[in-house]
Order: structure tokens, then sequence, then C-alpha cells
């Protein structure tokens, strides 16, 4: 895709996670399909660019169908903006030599920080199938990541404040890896605590930040929050807040995450004028609520578009008001 062009070769240090002070707000794209998308995210993303994102994160194809397209999206963020981008992986289906060969591409591409899945399994697939891959958990991605990067980079060497030429030996530079945490349960769980513990082992394995799945009530997020510091999990917890636009995407997400119908948001966007707006408000509540209960951020699903992003955020207070739209 030329759209994404690079612009500017120059590299960027991982910038950690921001933590305490203001509630920070970060978006999530997914690679375009086709040259209209790609030119379509060009124009969102210099908007989404401009609000100053802690970080913008890249899906992955399942299977790795987005490879290519997902790089030339983190290359553009990578070289011709500001923000830190950060690359969703999946690992099903690989073994572990394709597993970090893929690693290694993206760390070639300078990217430093990402979002560890293992992904889905193909329909009707069954732990312990051949096919599924050598890393049976996201965990085990977040141990390989870690691994890859120390062995490319295994060690720096920094100046010596006050011993010109000097240089001491530290180690190499770390990355930035996230998860997902699924408030209500993945479907694949037999038990809330089933996933809480999937979560503790993937900060167990170092991941530094989790990412939830998308639900409707503030409750359901700040209730499994509350459950998985009691659990001992000490990561941040960013919720993931999608703005729902109409009914049809409405249907969609929930099939394709598995969460439960929302009632009361379906019935509000069938019988709207501009469902749009409905949505944005739903999103805005939510936001509100998950802020005023003590998340310290808001990671929104974009599908790649910026109008409903940005308005949630200006209501919630979050953008700059040179930012916020009227
Ligand atoms: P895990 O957390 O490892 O497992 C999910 C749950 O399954 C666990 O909580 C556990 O309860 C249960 N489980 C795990 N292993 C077993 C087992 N052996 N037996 C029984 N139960 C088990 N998908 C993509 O393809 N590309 C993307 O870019 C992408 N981005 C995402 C971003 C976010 C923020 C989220 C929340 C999801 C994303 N997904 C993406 C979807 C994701 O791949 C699926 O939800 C997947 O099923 C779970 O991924 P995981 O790596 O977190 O799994």
């Amino acid at each position: 895709m030329t759209v994404f062009g690079i612009e500017d070769e120059s590299p960027r240090p991982v910038a950690p996670p921001q933590a305490g002070g203001r509630p920070t707000f970060s978006f999530e794209l997914y690679p375009p399909r086709n040259e209209a998308a790609a030119e379509a995210l060009h124009r969102s993303l210099a908007q989404l660019v401009a609000a100053s994102p802690e970080f913008i994160s890249v899906t992955y194809g399942a299977n790795g169908s987005s490879r290519g397209v997902s790089l030339d999206v983190l290359r553009h963020l990578l070289h011709s903006t500001a923000v830190q981008p950060m690359a969703h992986l999946t690992c099903v289906g690989s073994s572990y030599a394709e597993a970090s060969q893929l690693i290694r591409e993206f760390l070639d591409a300078g990217v430093t920080s990402f979002l560890a899945l293992r992904g889905d399994p193909p329909a009707g697939a069954r732990e312990g199938d051949a096919f599924l891959g050598d890393l049976g958990s996201a965990g085990e991605l977040v141990q390989l990541i870690h691994r890859v990067q120390a062995e490319r980079e295994p060690f720096v060497q920094l100046p010596v404040p006050g011993f010109p030429g000097a240089r001491r030996i530290a180690g190499g530079q770390k990355v930035t890896i996230a998860v997902a945490a699924f408030p209500n349960g993945h479907p694949r769980s037999r038990s809330i605590e089933q996933d809480l513990d999937t979560l503790l082992a993937k900060e167990a394995a170092g991941a530094d930040l989790a990412i939830s799945q998308l639900f409707f009530e503030a409750d359901d997020f700040l209730g499994f929050v509350d459950r998985a510091r009691t659990a001992g999990v000490t990561m941040r917890i960013l919720p993931g807040v999608m703005p729902v636009l109409s009914v049809a995407q409405l249907h969609r997400i929930v099939e394709l995450s598995g969460e439960t119908l929302p009632v009361q948001l379906l019935h509000d966007l069938e019988s709207a004028d501009d469902p749009a707006a409905v949505g944005i408000a739903h999103a805005t509540r939510l936001a509100d609520r998950l802020l005023a209960g003590g998340a310290s951020g808001i990671h929104l699903y974009t599908f790649n578009r910026h109008e409903a992003p940005l308005a949630v955020l200006g209501a919630v207070g979050l953008l700059d008001s040179a930012r916020t739209p009227a």
C-alpha cells in the first residue's frame, strides 16, 4: 500500500505506559483490506494521531493473513508520526521457529510494543491438535517475545557520566508487552477463575499491561479488575470501549466477541433516528463511569474511523480543548 510510505527513518525509544496522573487514551486499528480502505484509514489516522494517544495498536489477521499490511501501518506510525505503535501478534498454528521469525521481523521493523495473543483456533479444532502449533497460550508468546528480543539485543553500551569515551554494559532494551483480558469471561473459559488464572499467568510470563475485550456495563470491567487485584494481578488493565454505531454493527461484534447482547442498547439503537449518536452517548456514559471507578485510561476500538472515538474522548474531557469536537 503506497499510502503508508515511510517519510522518516529515525528510531524511537520505547515509551513505557503511563501510570498514575491524567487518564490515558489509546486506539485500536485494523489493517485495511484494499487501496480505498487504506486511503480512508490514512485520513482518519491523521485525526487520531493529532489527538496524541498513548499508543495505537494494529490488529493481526488470523493465521497471519494481514502480516504485510499490519507492518505497513506500524511502519507508518513509527516513521511518520510521534505515536507509539503496538503490534498485535497471534501464534495459533505456528511452530516455535515460525513464531520466532515473525517476532524478529516485527522487531527488525522497529516495533518495540506488542499485544501478545494466542488467537482463535479454527472452528472445530481441539486442544492438542498438531496444527494448532507449538505455543499453547498467550503467556508462552509473551515469554517468546522477551526471549527473541534478549537474544537479538543481549546488552547495550551506555556512556559513563564524567568519563568521556568510557562505556558501561547494561541489559538490552526491553520491549513492552500487552495481553488480552476478558471481563465477562472468554467463551472457551470454564469459569471466571480460569480467566483470572490465565491473566495472572500472562503477567508472570512478563506482560506489562492488559487490554480488555469490549463489554457494555462499567461494573463488568470494574468488578473484574477488583477480582484480578485480589487474585494478585498488579499490571495496568485498560478497558476496551467501542462506540457501537448501528444495529448491524452491534449484532456483528456480539457474534465475534461472544458477549451477551445488551438489550437496552439494542432497543435504543433500533428506535433512534440517529443510531450513531445513541452509540456515542452510550460509550461516553460507559467511559465516564469507568474513569469515575478508577480506570487509568480508555482504549477505544475505532473500526478505523476517527469521528466517534474522538467525540467520546471529547465528551469525557480527555482531549485537549483545541481537539474537542464542537
Ligand atoms: P488466552 O487468554 O490464552 O485464552 C483465552 C481463554 O481461553 C483463557 O482466558 C482461558 O480461560 C481459556 N483457555 C485458554 N487455553 C485453554 C485451554 N487449553 N483449555 C481451556 N481453556 C483455555 N484476534 C486476532 O486474531 N487478531 C487480533 O489482532 C486480535 N486482537 C485482540 C485484541 C484484544 C484486546 C482482544 C481482547 C482480543 C483480540 N483478538 C484478536 C481475539 C483473540 O485472539 C481471541 O479472543 C482469542 O480466543 C483469545 O486470545 P488470547 O491469546 O488472549 O487467549
